[in-house]
Protein backbone atom coordinates (compact mmCIF):
# COMPACT_ATOMS: atom_id res chain seq x y z
CA UNK A 1 0.00 0.00 0.00
CA UNK A 2 0.85 3.64 -0.54
CA UNK A 3 -0.10 7.26 -0.14
CA UNK A 4 -1.39 9.25 -2.63
CA UNK A 5 0.94 10.44 -5.08
CA UNK A 6 2.60 13.91 -4.05
CA UNK A 7 -0.70 15.87 -3.58
CA UNK A 8 1.43 18.15 -1.62
CA UNK A 9 4.11 18.53 -4.21
CA UNK A 10 5.85 22.13 -4.35
CA UNK A 11 4.58 24.59 -7.08
CA UNK A 12 6.46 23.58 -9.98
CA UNK A 13 6.97 20.14 -9.47
CA UNK A 14 6.22 16.51 -11.36
CA UNK A 15 7.63 15.61 -14.75
CA UNK A 16 6.83 17.37 -17.65
CA UNK A 17 6.27 15.96 -21.47
CA UNK A 18 2.20 16.31 -22.05
CA UNK A 19 3.61 18.51 -25.07
CA UNK A 20 0.15 20.05 -25.34
CA UNK A 21 -0.92 23.19 -25.37
CA UNK A 22 -0.47 25.13 -22.01
CA UNK A 23 2.84 23.34 -21.18
CA UNK A 24 4.11 20.30 -19.64
CA UNK A 25 2.46 18.29 -16.82
CA UNK A 26 4.38 19.92 -14.28
CA UNK A 27 3.82 23.63 -13.86
CA UNK A 28 0.38 25.63 -13.01
CA UNK A 29 0.57 26.26 -17.26
CA UNK A 30 -0.66 29.50 -17.29
CA UNK A 31 -3.89 28.64 -15.33
CA UNK A 32 -3.18 31.14 -12.65
CA UNK A 33 -3.11 33.51 -15.06
CA UNK A 34 -6.57 32.74 -16.71
CA UNK A 35 -8.11 32.39 -13.33
CA UNK A 36 -7.24 35.76 -12.72
CA UNK A 37 -8.92 37.10 -15.98
CA UNK A 38 -11.60 35.77 -15.24
CA UNK A 39 -12.65 35.94 -11.22
CA UNK A 40 -9.77 38.82 -10.48
CA UNK A 41 -6.78 38.85 -8.17
CA UNK A 42 -5.07 35.42 -7.91
CA UNK A 43 -6.39 31.59 -6.68
CA UNK A 44 -5.47 30.61 -3.64
CA UNK A 45 -3.70 27.41 -5.31
CA UNK A 46 -3.66 25.11 -8.41
CA UNK A 47 -3.67 21.50 -8.81
CA UNK A 48 -3.37 19.12 -11.52
CA UNK A 49 -4.59 15.56 -11.97
CA UNK A 50 -3.73 13.30 -14.73
CA UNK A 51 -5.74 11.14 -17.26
CA UNK A 52 -4.69 7.57 -18.03
CA UNK A 53 -4.33 4.37 -20.00
CA UNK A 54 -4.46 1.16 -18.70
CA UNK A 55 -1.87 -1.76 -19.59
CA UNK A 56 -4.16 -4.29 -18.74
CA UNK A 57 -7.35 -5.40 -16.30
CA UNK A 58 -10.40 -3.96 -18.73
CA UNK A 59 -13.70 -4.56 -17.16
CA UNK A 60 -12.84 -5.82 -13.95
CA UNK A 61 -13.50 -3.15 -11.66
CA UNK A 62 -17.16 -3.55 -11.38
CA UNK A 63 -16.15 -7.19 -10.82
CA UNK A 64 -13.98 -6.39 -7.88
CA UNK A 65 -10.95 -7.61 -10.03
CA UNK A 66 -7.56 -6.29 -10.66
CA UNK A 67 -6.05 -3.87 -13.29
CA UNK A 68 -2.80 -2.18 -13.72
CA UNK A 69 -3.71 1.38 -15.46
CA UNK A 70 -0.82 4.34 -15.71
CA UNK A 71 -1.09 8.56 -15.50
CA UNK A 72 -0.45 9.65 -18.74
CA UNK A 73 2.00 13.30 -18.68
CA UNK A 74 -1.82 14.99 -19.81
CA UNK A 75 -3.28 16.59 -17.07
CA UNK A 76 -6.59 18.91 -16.09
CA UNK A 77 -5.86 22.12 -14.22
CA UNK A 78 -7.91 23.58 -11.68
CA UNK A 79 -7.11 27.45 -10.00
CA UNK A 80 -9.17 27.73 -7.04
CA UNK A 81 -10.15 30.10 -4.70
CA UNK A 82 -12.10 29.88 -1.40
CA UNK A 83 -15.71 31.86 -1.50
CA UNK A 84 -17.25 32.77 2.26
CA UNK A 85 -20.83 33.41 0.71
CA UNK A 86 -21.11 29.90 -0.23
CA UNK A 87 -21.20 30.07 -3.78
CA UNK A 88 -19.52 28.24 -6.37
CA UNK A 89 -18.29 29.33 -9.77
CA UNK A 90 -17.31 27.14 -12.42
CA UNK A 91 -15.06 28.24 -15.79
CA UNK A 92 -13.80 25.66 -18.49
CA UNK A 93 -11.49 26.79 -20.94
CA UNK A 94 -12.95 23.68 -22.66
CA UNK A 95 -16.38 24.08 -22.48
CA UNK A 96 -15.85 27.88 -22.88
CA UNK A 97 -18.97 30.22 -22.72
CA UNK A 98 -20.14 32.09 -19.69
CA UNK A 99 -19.38 29.54 -16.74
CA UNK A 100 -21.90 28.11 -14.09
CA UNK A 101 -22.89 29.51 -10.73
CA UNK A 102 -24.63 27.36 -8.04
CA UNK A 103 -25.05 27.37 -4.73
CA UNK A 104 -22.82 25.13 -3.06
CA UNK A 105 -25.36 24.01 0.01
CA UNK A 106 -28.06 22.87 -2.57
CA UNK A 107 -26.62 20.00 -4.62
CA UNK A 108 -28.08 17.11 -5.10
CA UNK A 109 -27.94 14.46 -7.81
CA UNK A 110 -29.44 15.11 -10.86
CA UNK A 111 -29.86 18.83 -10.66
CA UNK A 112 -26.62 19.31 -12.32
CA UNK A 113 -26.41 18.81 -16.43
CA UNK A 114 -23.52 18.87 -18.37
CA UNK A 115 -19.61 19.28 -17.48
CA UNK A 116 -20.51 21.16 -14.25
CA UNK A 117 -22.30 17.79 -12.74
CA UNK A 118 -18.05 17.05 -11.93
CA UNK A 119 -16.97 19.39 -9.95
CA UNK A 120 -20.34 19.99 -8.43
CA UNK A 121 -20.70 16.25 -7.75
CA UNK A 122 -17.34 16.61 -5.75
CA UNK A 123 -18.49 19.30 -3.83
CA UNK A 124 -22.33 17.30 -3.17
CA UNK A 125 -20.04 13.70 -2.33
CA UNK A 126 -17.69 15.80 0.48
CA UNK A 127 -20.77 17.63 1.85
CA UNK A 128 -22.72 13.96 1.68
CA UNK A 129 -19.51 12.46 3.71
CA UNK A 130 -19.81 15.17 6.59
CA UNK A 131 -16.89 17.19 5.51
CA UNK A 132 -17.27 21.27 6.46
CA UNK A 133 -16.88 22.88 2.86
CA UNK A 134 -18.55 25.74 1.06
CA UNK A 135 -17.98 27.75 -2.10
CA UNK A 136 -15.20 28.23 -4.23
CA UNK A 137 -14.31 29.87 -7.59
CA UNK A 138 -13.18 27.27 -9.84
CA UNK A 139 -11.07 27.74 -13.25
CA UNK A 140 -10.44 24.50 -14.95
CA UNK A 141 -7.73 23.87 -18.18
CA UNK A 142 -7.08 20.34 -19.31
CA UNK A 143 -4.57 18.97 -22.13
CA UNK A 144 -6.38 15.47 -21.38
CA UNK A 145 -8.40 14.84 -24.82
CA UNK A 146 -12.30 14.86 -23.80
CA UNK A 147 -14.16 11.70 -24.23
CA UNK A 148 -11.11 9.48 -25.79
CA UNK A 149 -11.06 7.28 -23.18
CA UNK A 150 -8.36 8.45 -21.33
CA UNK A 151 -10.53 9.27 -18.48
CA UNK A 152 -10.45 13.28 -18.56
CA UNK A 153 -13.73 13.14 -16.88
CA UNK A 154 -11.70 11.42 -13.94
CA UNK A 155 -9.04 14.00 -14.37
CA UNK A 156 -11.62 16.92 -13.76
CA UNK A 157 -13.09 15.26 -11.08
CA UNK A 158 -9.98 14.63 -9.25
CA UNK A 159 -8.25 17.92 -9.69
CA UNK A 160 -11.42 19.60 -8.07
CA UNK A 161 -11.31 16.86 -5.15
CA UNK A 162 -7.55 17.68 -4.46
CA UNK A 163 -8.48 21.70 -4.27
CA UNK A 164 -11.21 21.20 -2.34
CA UNK A 165 -9.28 19.38 0.01
CA UNK A 166 -6.48 22.10 -0.05
CA UNK A 167 -9.13 24.82 -0.32
CA UNK A 168 -10.68 23.41 2.80
CA UNK A 169 -7.77 21.87 4.73
CA UNK A 170 -9.11 18.33 5.00
CA UNK A 171 -6.09 16.59 3.77
CA UNK A 172 -7.68 13.62 3.05
CA UNK A 173 -5.85 10.12 2.26
CA UNK A 174 -5.69 9.67 -1.74
CA UNK A 175 -8.23 6.77 -1.37
CA UNK A 176 -10.87 8.48 -0.39
CA UNK A 177 -10.46 11.49 -3.12
CA UNK A 178 -10.98 8.77 -5.56
CA UNK A 179 -13.82 7.50 -3.97
CA UNK A 180 -15.39 10.94 -3.44
CA UNK A 181 -14.45 11.90 -7.09
CA UNK A 182 -15.96 8.15 -8.03
CA UNK A 183 -19.49 8.93 -6.16
CA UNK A 184 -19.22 12.11 -8.06
CA UNK A 185 -19.38 10.71 -11.29
CA UNK A 186 -21.52 7.97 -11.05
CA UNK A 187 -23.83 8.80 -8.29
CA UNK A 188 -24.38 12.94 -8.57
CA UNK A 189 -23.58 13.07 -12.64
CA UNK A 190 -25.32 9.73 -13.52
CA UNK A 191 -22.20 7.63 -15.09
CA UNK A 192 -21.93 5.08 -14.14
CA UNK A 193 -17.89 3.71 -13.62
CA UNK A 194 -16.09 1.83 -11.62
CA UNK A 195 -13.13 3.50 -9.56
CA UNK A 196 -9.94 2.58 -11.32
CA UNK A 197 -9.91 5.68 -12.87
CA UNK A 198 -10.10 7.97 -10.07
CA UNK A 199 -7.34 5.73 -7.85
CA UNK A 200 -4.98 6.10 -10.79
CA UNK A 201 -5.52 9.51 -11.02
CA UNK A 202 -5.29 10.22 -7.54
CA UNK A 203 -2.59 7.56 -6.26
CA UNK A 204 -0.37 7.08 -9.63
CA UNK A 205 3.87 7.72 -9.51
CA UNK A 206 6.21 8.77 -12.06
CA UNK A 207 8.02 5.84 -13.89
CA UNK A 208 4.97 3.02 -12.74
CA UNK A 209 1.78 1.34 -13.25
CA UNK A 210 -0.45 1.15 -10.45
CA UNK A 211 -1.18 -2.29 -9.69
CA UNK A 212 -4.72 -1.83 -7.86
CA UNK A 213 -7.40 -4.22 -6.33
CA UNK A 214 -10.51 -2.46 -6.97
CA UNK A 215 -12.43 -4.53 -4.13
CA UNK A 216 -9.90 -3.54 -1.05
CA UNK A 217 -8.21 -0.14 -3.39
CA UNK A 218 -5.03 -1.77 -1.83
CA UNK A 219 -2.47 -0.54 -4.59
CA UNK A 220 1.51 -0.71 -5.20
CA UNK A 221 3.62 1.38 -7.32
CA UNK A 222 4.97 -1.44 -9.78
CA UNK A 223 8.01 -0.05 -11.95
CA UNK A 224 7.51 0.46 -16.06
CA UNK A 225 9.88 2.44 -17.54
CA UNK A 226 9.66 1.70 -21.02
CA UNK A 227 12.27 3.65 -22.23
CA UNK A 228 14.67 2.53 -19.35
CA UNK A 229 14.52 -0.98 -21.66
CA UNK A 230 14.46 0.26 -25.11
CA UNK A 231 10.62 0.07 -25.32
CA UNK A 232 7.79 2.93 -25.76
CA UNK A 233 4.47 2.64 -25.56
CA UNK A 234 2.32 4.31 -28.06
CA UNK A 235 -1.40 5.20 -27.54
CA UNK A 236 -3.28 5.21 -30.58
CA UNK A 237 -6.43 7.71 -30.64
CA UNK A 238 -9.14 6.13 -33.39
CA UNK A 239 -10.97 8.81 -32.47
CA UNK A 240 -14.05 7.22 -33.20
CA UNK A 241 -16.70 6.37 -30.19
CA UNK A 242 -19.83 4.92 -31.00
CA UNK A 243 -23.27 4.90 -30.05
CA UNK A 244 -23.83 1.50 -28.23
CA UNK A 245 -21.26 2.13 -25.65
CA UNK A 246 -23.45 3.43 -22.83
CA UNK A 247 -26.01 1.08 -23.15
CA UNK A 248 -23.65 -2.10 -23.84
CA UNK A 249 -21.55 -1.43 -20.44
CA UNK A 250 -24.77 -1.85 -18.47
CA UNK A 251 -25.51 -5.00 -20.01
CA UNK A 252 -22.65 -6.17 -19.65
CA UNK A 253 -22.18 -4.98 -16.16
CA UNK A 254 -25.58 -6.74 -15.52
CA UNK A 255 -24.70 -10.12 -16.68
CA UNK A 256 -21.25 -10.12 -14.81
CA UNK A 257 -23.61 -9.58 -11.89
CA UNK A 258 -26.00 -12.05 -12.83
CA UNK A 259 -23.08 -14.81 -13.15
CA UNK A 260 -21.75 -14.00 -9.98
CA UNK A 261 -24.76 -14.68 -8.32
CA UNK A 262 -25.96 -18.00 -10.24
CA UNK A 263 -22.46 -19.12 -9.25
CA UNK A 264 -23.08 -18.06 -5.20
CA UNK A 265 -20.25 -15.78 -5.62
CA UNK A 266 -20.17 -11.98 -3.97
CA UNK A 267 -18.18 -10.99 -7.28
CA UNK A 268 -16.60 -12.68 -10.36
CA UNK A 269 -13.21 -11.44 -8.75
CA UNK A 270 -13.83 -14.74 -6.22
CA UNK A 271 -13.76 -17.31 -9.20
CA UNK A 272 -9.95 -18.23 -9.23
CA UNK A 273 -9.00 -19.34 -12.71
CA UNK A 274 -8.62 -23.20 -11.32
CA UNK A 275 -12.43 -23.30 -10.83
CA UNK A 276 -13.19 -21.84 -14.35
CA UNK A 277 -14.24 -24.78 -16.33
CA UNK A 278 -16.13 -26.03 -14.03
CA UNK A 279 -17.83 -23.04 -12.98
CA UNK A 280 -18.42 -22.29 -16.95
CA UNK A 281 -20.40 -25.64 -17.26
CA UNK A 282 -23.10 -24.13 -14.96
CA UNK A 283 -23.75 -21.40 -16.55
CA UNK A 284 -26.35 -20.17 -19.35
CA UNK A 285 -24.59 -19.74 -22.67
CA UNK A 286 -24.54 -16.26 -23.13
CA UNK A 287 -22.61 -15.47 -19.33
CA UNK A 288 -19.96 -18.02 -20.63
CA UNK A 289 -17.56 -15.74 -22.94
CA UNK A 290 -18.32 -12.95 -20.20
CA UNK A 291 -16.87 -15.04 -16.80
CA UNK A 292 -13.91 -16.31 -19.38
CA UNK A 293 -12.94 -12.83 -19.40
CA UNK A 294 -13.23 -11.45 -16.34
CA UNK A 295 -11.11 -14.11 -14.94
CA UNK A 296 -8.63 -14.43 -17.14
CA UNK A 297 -8.57 -10.65 -17.64
CA UNK A 298 -7.85 -10.61 -13.33
CA UNK A 299 -5.03 -13.60 -14.06
CA UNK A 300 -3.33 -11.65 -16.98
CA UNK A 301 -3.05 -8.65 -14.81
CA UNK A 302 -1.52 -11.06 -12.34
CA UNK A 303 1.10 -12.14 -15.26
CA UNK A 304 1.85 -8.56 -16.51
CA UNK A 305 2.96 -7.76 -12.78
CA UNK A 306 5.39 -10.43 -12.60
CA UNK A 307 6.68 -9.52 -16.00
CA UNK A 308 7.34 -6.02 -14.66
CA UNK A 309 8.72 -7.23 -11.33
CA UNK A 310 11.55 -9.08 -12.68
CA UNK A 311 11.50 -6.14 -15.13
CA UNK A 312 10.67 -8.32 -18.85
CA UNK A 313 9.59 -5.62 -20.20
CA UNK A 314 9.08 -7.11 -23.88
CA UNK A 315 7.27 -10.33 -22.14
CA UNK A 316 4.33 -8.05 -21.19
CA UNK A 317 3.58 -7.50 -25.31
CA UNK A 318 2.18 -11.11 -25.58
CA UNK A 319 -0.26 -10.72 -22.23
CA UNK A 320 -1.57 -7.33 -23.74
CA UNK A 321 -2.06 -9.06 -26.78
CA UNK A 322 -4.19 -11.90 -25.55
CA UNK A 323 -6.23 -9.65 -23.82
CA UNK A 324 -6.97 -8.21 -26.83
CA UNK A 325 -8.27 -10.81 -28.37
CA UNK A 326 -10.67 -11.71 -25.02
CA UNK A 327 -12.46 -8.39 -25.68
CA UNK A 328 -12.41 -8.90 -29.25
CA UNK A 329 -14.06 -12.68 -28.95
CA UNK A 330 -15.55 -12.96 -25.28
CA UNK A 331 -16.67 -9.93 -24.25
CA UNK A 332 -16.97 -8.41 -27.57
CA UNK A 333 -16.08 -4.60 -26.88
CA UNK A 334 -13.94 -3.99 -29.74
CA UNK A 335 -14.75 -2.59 -32.82
CA UNK A 336 -13.39 -2.30 -36.56
CA UNK A 337 -11.14 0.78 -35.67
CA UNK A 338 -9.42 -0.56 -32.46
CA UNK A 339 -8.72 -4.19 -34.46
CA UNK A 340 -7.13 -2.74 -37.02
CA UNK A 341 -5.19 -0.93 -35.45
CA UNK A 342 -4.07 -3.48 -32.86
CA UNK A 343 -3.64 -5.95 -35.70
CA UNK A 344 -1.94 -2.91 -38.04
CA UNK A 345 0.59 -2.34 -35.10
CA UNK A 346 1.78 -6.25 -34.43
CA UNK A 347 2.06 -6.28 -38.39
CA UNK A 348 4.59 -3.53 -38.06
CA UNK A 349 6.45 -4.82 -35.77
CA UNK A 350 5.22 -3.84 -31.90
CA UNK A 351 5.50 -6.37 -29.23
CA UNK A 352 1.74 -6.68 -28.13
CA UNK A 353 -1.01 -4.17 -28.77
CA UNK A 354 -4.76 -4.18 -27.28
CA UNK A 355 -7.95 -1.87 -27.19
CA UNK A 356 -7.61 0.17 -23.70
CA UNK A 357 -10.92 1.50 -22.02
CA UNK A 358 -14.35 0.16 -22.08
CA UNK A 359 -14.24 -0.38 -26.03
CA UNK A 360 -16.47 0.54 -28.83
CA UNK A 361 -13.81 3.28 -30.60
CA UNK A 362 -11.47 4.88 -28.14
CA UNK A 363 -7.50 4.13 -27.91
CA UNK A 364 -5.37 1.13 -28.17
CA UNK A 365 -2.00 0.96 -26.69
CA UNK A 366 1.15 -0.54 -28.26
CA UNK A 367 4.69 -1.60 -26.58
CA UNK A 368 6.51 -0.79 -29.64
CA UNK A 369 10.88 -0.96 -29.46
CA UNK A 370 11.89 2.80 -29.25
CA UNK A 371 13.10 2.66 -32.79
CA UNK A 372 10.04 1.54 -34.64
CA UNK A 373 7.50 3.64 -32.88
CA UNK A 374 7.68 5.85 -36.39
CA UNK A 375 6.93 2.61 -38.13
CA UNK A 376 4.02 1.86 -36.13
CA UNK A 377 2.78 5.16 -36.62
CA UNK A 378 2.69 5.02 -40.28
CA UNK A 379 1.67 1.98 -40.61
CA UNK A 380 -1.56 2.06 -38.42
CA UNK A 381 -1.94 6.14 -40.36
CA UNK A 382 -2.21 4.33 -43.66
CA UNK A 383 -3.94 1.35 -42.90
CA UNK A 384 -6.79 4.18 -41.47
CA UNK A 385 -6.43 5.93 -44.36
CA UNK A 386 -7.04 2.76 -46.69
CA UNK A 387 -10.42 1.87 -44.39
CA UNK A 388 -11.19 5.32 -45.23
CA UNK A 389 -10.80 6.33 -41.52
CA UNK A 390 -9.66 10.06 -40.29
CA UNK A 391 -5.70 9.56 -38.87
CA UNK A 392 -5.45 8.61 -35.31
CA UNK A 393 -4.07 11.08 -33.33
CA UNK A 394 -0.58 9.84 -31.09
CA UNK A 395 -0.02 10.50 -27.63
CA UNK A 396 3.13 9.72 -25.66
CA UNK A 397 2.67 7.48 -22.88
CA UNK A 398 4.98 7.85 -20.10
CA UNK A 399 4.44 6.95 -17.11
CA UNK A 400 3.58 10.09 -14.93
CA UNK A 401 2.47 11.13 -11.21
CA UNK A 402 -0.95 11.07 -9.94
CA UNK A 403 -2.51 14.77 -8.58
CA UNK A 404 -0.83 17.05 -7.18
CA UNK A 405 -0.48 20.89 -5.86
CA UNK A 406 1.41 22.75 -8.88
CA UNK A 407 1.29 26.18 -7.62
P1 LIG B 1 -13.35 10.52 -20.96
O1 LIG B 1 -13.44 10.49 -19.47
O2 LIG B 1 -12.87 9.22 -21.51
O3 LIG B 1 -12.58 11.66 -21.52
P2 LIG B 1 -16.16 10.96 -20.66
O4 LIG B 1 -17.29 10.96 -21.60
O5 LIG B 1 -16.25 10.05 -19.47
O6 LIG B 1 -14.84 10.67 -21.50
O7 LIG B 1 -15.92 12.41 -20.06
C1 LIG B 1 -15.88 13.53 -20.91
C2 LIG B 1 -16.72 14.63 -20.28
O8 LIG B 1 -16.06 15.11 -19.09
C3 LIG B 1 -16.87 15.83 -21.17
O9 LIG B 1 -17.97 15.68 -22.04
C4 LIG B 1 -17.12 16.93 -20.13
O10 LIG B 1 -18.46 16.92 -19.67
C5 LIG B 1 -16.24 16.50 -18.98
N1 LIG B 1 -14.91 17.13 -19.04
C6 LIG B 1 -13.72 16.51 -19.01
N2 LIG B 1 -12.70 17.40 -19.04
C7 LIG B 1 -13.26 18.63 -19.08
C8 LIG B 1 -12.75 19.96 -19.12
N3 LIG B 1 -11.44 20.22 -19.15
N4 LIG B 1 -13.64 20.97 -19.16
C9 LIG B 1 -14.96 20.73 -19.15
N5 LIG B 1 -15.50 19.50 -19.11
C10 LIG B 1 -14.67 18.46 -19.08
MG1 LIG C 1 -14.74 9.27 -18.30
Amino acid sequence: MTGPGGRGGAAGGGSAGGGAAGGGAGGAGGVAEAFAGRYGGLPDGVWAAPGRVNLIGEHTDYNDGFCLPMALPRVTRVAARRRPDGLLRLHSAQAGGAGTELTAAGLAPGTVSGWARYPAGVVWALTEAGHTVGGADVYVDSTVPTGAGLSSSAALACAVAAAYDGLYGLDLPGPELARLAQRAEHVFGGVPCGIMDQMVSVCATDGAALHLDTRTLAHRPVPFDPAAHGLALLVLDTRVKHDLADGAYAALRAGCQRAAALLGLPALRDLPVAGLSAALAELPPELVPLVRHVVTEDARVAEAVAHLDAGELTALGPVLTAGHASLRDDYRVSCAETDLAVDTALAAGALGARMTGGGFGGCVIALVPEDGSAAVTAAVTAAFRTAGHAPPAVLPAVPSAGVRRVG
